[in-house]
């Protein structure tokens, strides 16, 4: 083979591994983490939650997307990026000094912060080839999408949060990284497709980490479940009448965010639950984009509650898809018959 078909070949062979892209997204999930750690760890609790003051939640969410927008788009300037966040609410005079705290946190300008957060504002409704951003006709439907803080609720509370970040490309989600920073005292789980799932630390700069599996139980009474401490974000007295119909009798495992997929992926859970509250509810993309193929890739199976996969080629809501059922693959089927039953949907 003479030098440039190597080269060809390398250059694709690369592209198809998500190397550089992987590199990129957990070392942005990593400084965004610290953001959001410091952010965190700076709230008056009780004072924040007898107010019911939301604004420290909203710096850290904000300043997050500025982080990891900032450094997708310097590295990949064409491939656009769908952020739960944009910037409208910031640039009113009223948020002068939110806007401050955000670009403190983000470690920028406030100009380049705002910028930074509605790089995040791509719509990926189908048939929006050109859009805000004409790089996705070019990329050929490629996008990020990113939770900036997953589970604001258990932020506030000072429990379990995420910053998640998935890669979908022609509506298959191909990697994805979820920062878990309160989880074991703070901890990344990345997935490639096809590649398997790791375990990585928070902070440093490791790429390799550890495999990361699902529990090997396989029989299902033996099993536990996990799901939302909010019981607003999915139905727990349902889960209650689905873990007995099943013959599960340990106690259900409450984490909020994206930390439920986490859970499952490495086996401290065997069954993820998250089932409608009410009939109009859409799960959104960056909710589920990260953790579903990081548990995926551990061995486990995700689908929605009644069993269809949960499809990323609609835009910012799975709009064909109810709540999600995440296994270790063992009974998925028989987890998704009992819920069917259940519930209605
Ligand atoms: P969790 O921490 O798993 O309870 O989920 C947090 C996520 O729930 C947030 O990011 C919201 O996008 C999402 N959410 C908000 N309302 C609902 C709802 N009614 N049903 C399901 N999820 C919701
Ligand atoms: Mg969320």
């Amino acid at each position: 083979m003479d030098t440039v078909g190597f080269i060809i070949i390398s250059a694709k062979l690369s592209a198809m591994n998500y190397e550089s892209e992987l590199k990129v997204a957990v070392a942005a999930v990593r400084a965004a983490s610290k953001v959001c750690q410091q952010v965190q760890a700076n709230l008056v609790t009780a004072a924040t939650l007898e107010k019911k003051d939301k604004s420290p939640v909203t710096v850290a969410d904000f300043a997050s997307q500025a982080v990891v927008c900032g450094a997708l788009r310097a590295a990949f300037p064409s491939v656009p990026v769908v952020g739960e966040e944009d910037s409208k609410e910031l640039r009113e005079d009223e948020a002068a000094e939110l806007r401050a705290k955000v670009a403190q946190h983000a470690g920028m300008s406030e100009a380049d912060a705002l910028d930074a957060i509605d790089h995040g504002g791509f719509d990926p409704a189908p048939g929006n080839q050109g859009g805000v951003n004409p790089a996705i006709s070019v990329s050929g439907g490629t996008y990020w999408t990113l939770d900036p803080i997953d589970g604001t609720k258990g932020f506030l509370r000072g429990e379990q949060y995420a910053v998640a970040l998935g890669l979908i490309e022609n509506g298959q989600v191909v990697l994805g990284v979820l920062g878990c920073p309160n989880l074991d005292g703070g901890l990344l789980m990345t997935a490639v497709r096809g590649q398997g799932a790791k375990k990585l630390a928070i902070d440093g700069e490791d790429l390799e980490g550890e495999t990361v599996g699902v529990s090997a139980i396989e029989d299902v009474a033996q099993a536990n479940f996990c799901e939302s401490v909010e019981s607003g974000h999915s139905d727990q007295d349902a889960s209650v009448k689905i873990a007995a119909e099943l013959g599960i009798t340990a106690e259900p495992y409450r984490i909020d965010s994206q930390c439920k997929y986490a859970a499952v992926a490495r086996g401290d859970a065997a069954i993820y639950l998250r089932l409608p509250t009410r009939p109009g509810y859409r799960e959104k993309i960056w909710d589920h984009a990260a953790g579903m193929i990081v548990v995926e890739e551990a061995g486990g199976t995700v689908t929605d509650v009644l069993g269809n996969p949960l499809d990323f080629s609609l835009g910012r809501q799975l709009d064909h898809n109810r709540g999600v059922i995440a296994t270790n693959g063992k009974f998925h089927g028989r987890v998704v018959e009992v819920v069917r039953d259940a519930i209605n949907v």
